[in-house]
C-alpha cells in the first residue's frame, strides 16, 4: 500500500478543460496543489490551478519538468498521446494507469474488453472499407451506427445507417479513419453510473443518473434515475466489475442503455454498456450539490492514496449543462436558487460547454 500523499503535495493534471478545473478546485480544498499541463493557452483550469505548464504533448522537456514537479499524475480526458505518457510514466506514477486510457481511447478495444468481462454491449464489427461495411451490415443489420474508433465525443464522428442505402454516405463521413459498426440499441433511457476505486481496491459508487442528450451532447442529468432496485444494483455491479478488471484507481463513468428486455446471454439484467470514460464525467456533476463528497474530490482522494469519501446522495438533483448561448440566461439563473458552476470560458461558441447548474429537487428518499 502506498502512503497517502500529505496536504501540500502536488497533483499533476493532464488537460486543462472544465474537468481539470474542477479537479484542481477539489485538490485545493484538500490542501493539495494542482499543476495543470495543457497545450492550449488560457484554459479554464489555469485560472484556479497553483501552476500551469502550457506546452504541446510532444514537448519532452516540458513533460519531464512537469512530472518532476509533482507527486502523482492524473488526467481529465482520455485522448492524451501515449508518447507523452511514456515520458511521464518513467518519472512518476500515473493514476489511473495506462490500461484504463488505452481501453477507452479506442472504441473497438473498449467494446472487446467489455464483452470479454461478460458485460452486454451492442453488436459490433470493425470497419475499414466498403467491403467491410457491407459485411458488417449483413451481419448486424440496419439500423446501425458507424463510429470512428478514435477521437469521438459528444456524438462527433458518428453516422446513422437507417437502411443499407445509407452505407456510402456514412463511410464517407468517417473520412477514411478506421471505424466500428454498432447495432442500434432501441433503449428506453440512458443512464450512467460514476464510481471510484481506491488504491486499496475499495469501490464507492454514486447513485446512477438519468441522462438526456440533445444533438449528441449531454443536456441534463436527473437523479435518481428511473430504475428498479435491481437495475440500480446491476448498474453499480457493472461499474465495479469494470473498475476491478482495469485495476483502475480513480473515478470512472459508465454510460448505459436501459432496454426493455435483456438480450440473450446478457449479464446482468437489461443494461447495455455504451461506453466508459476513465475519469470524472459530465453526468457526475450533480454530485457537487447532491452528495457530501463529489466525484472530483473522490477522484483526488483515490489518486492520492486517501480513503474514499462518503458519496451517499442526500438530495434529488437535476443538472443542466449551459451550452453555447445558454449562458446568456445567467442573470435569471443566478436569481433562481440553482447552484452555478461556470467554467471561466471567455468565448461563447455553439455547442461549447460554458458551465452547468445543479437544482435540488427534493430530499433523497430513504
Ligand atoms: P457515444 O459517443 O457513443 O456516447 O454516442 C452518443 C449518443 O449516441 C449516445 O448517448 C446515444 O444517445 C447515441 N448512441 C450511440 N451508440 C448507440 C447505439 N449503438 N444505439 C443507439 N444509440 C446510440
Amino acid at each position: 500500500m502506498t502512503d497517502p500523499l500529505p496536504p501540500g503535495s502536488t497533483v499533476g493534471i493532464l488537460g486543462g478543460g472544465q474537468l481539470g478545473r474542477m479537479l484542481a478546485l477539489a485538490a485545493a480544498r484538500l490542501g493539495l496543489r494542482a499543476h495543470v499541463y495543457e497545450p492550449g493557452a488560457g484554459c479554464p483550469a489555469a485560472q484556479v490551478a497553483a501552476r500551469t505548464t502550457c506546452a504541446p504533448w510532444d514537448d519532452v522537456q516540458a513533460l519531464r519538468a512537469f512530472a518532476q514537479g509533482v507527486e502523482v499524475v492524473t488526467w481529465e480526458f482520455e485522448n492524451i498521446p501515449t508518447a507523452a505518457l511514456d515520458v511521464i510514466e518513467s518519472l512518476r506514477p500515473i493514476r489511473p494507469s495506462r490500461r484504463s486510457l488505452e481501453v477507452s481511447q479506442e472504441r473497438l478495444a473498449e467494446k472487446t474488453f467489455l464483452q470479454g468481462i461478460g458485460l452486454a454491449v451492442a453488436p459490433f464489427a470493425p470497419v475499414e472499407d466498403r467491403a467491410g461495411l457491407d459485411a458488417a451490415l449483413a451481419r448486424i443489420g440496419a439500423p446501425a451506427i458507424l463510429k470512428t474508433r478514435r477521437l469521438g465525443y459528444d456524438g462527433k464522428g458518428q453516422a446513422r445507417i437507417m437502411a443499407p442505402d445509407d452505407a456510402g454516405a456514412a463511410l464517407a463521413a468517417m473520412g477514411g479513419r478506421p471505424a466500428i459498426l454498432e447495432g442500434f440499441v432501441a433503449f428506453e433511457r440512458e443512464v450512467s453510473v460514476i464510481a471510484a476505486r481506491g488504491i486499496d481496491g475499495s469501490v464507492a459508487a454514486f447513485d446512477p443518473g438519468e441522462n438526456l442528450h440533445e444533438d449528441g451532447i449531454l443536456r441534463r442529468t436527473t437523479v435518481p434515475a428511473r430504475l428498479s432496485a435491481a437495475q440500480t444494483s446491476d448498474a453499480v455491479l457493472i461499474a465495479a466489475r469494470i473498475l476491478g478488471a482495469l485495476d483502475h484507481v480513480g473515478v470512472l463513468g459508465v454510460e448505459l442503455f436501459v432496454t426493455p428486455g435483456a438480450p440473450p446471454g446478457a449479464l446482468p439484467g437489461a443494461l447495455i454498456v455504451n461506453e466508459i470514460a476513465p475519469r470524472v464525467h459530465n453526468s457526475g456533476h450533480w454530485t457537487q450539490n447532491g452528495c457530501l463528497i463529489d466525484q472530483f474530490e473522490q477522484h483526488i482522494r483515490a489518486v492520492c492514496g486517501w480513503p474514499l469519501g462518503d458519496g451517499t446522495r442526500h438530495s434529488d438533483v437535476e443538472m443542466e449543462n449551459l451550452i453555447g448561448h445558454d449562458i446568456d440566461r445567467l442573470p435569471a439563473l443566478a436569481a433562481s436558487g440553482a447552484a452555478l458552476h461556470l467554467y471561466g470560458k471567455a468565448e461563447v461558441r455553439p455547442g461549447r460547454k460554458m458551465g452547468h447548474v445543479n437544482r435540488i429537487t427534493g430530499p433523497a428518499a430513504r
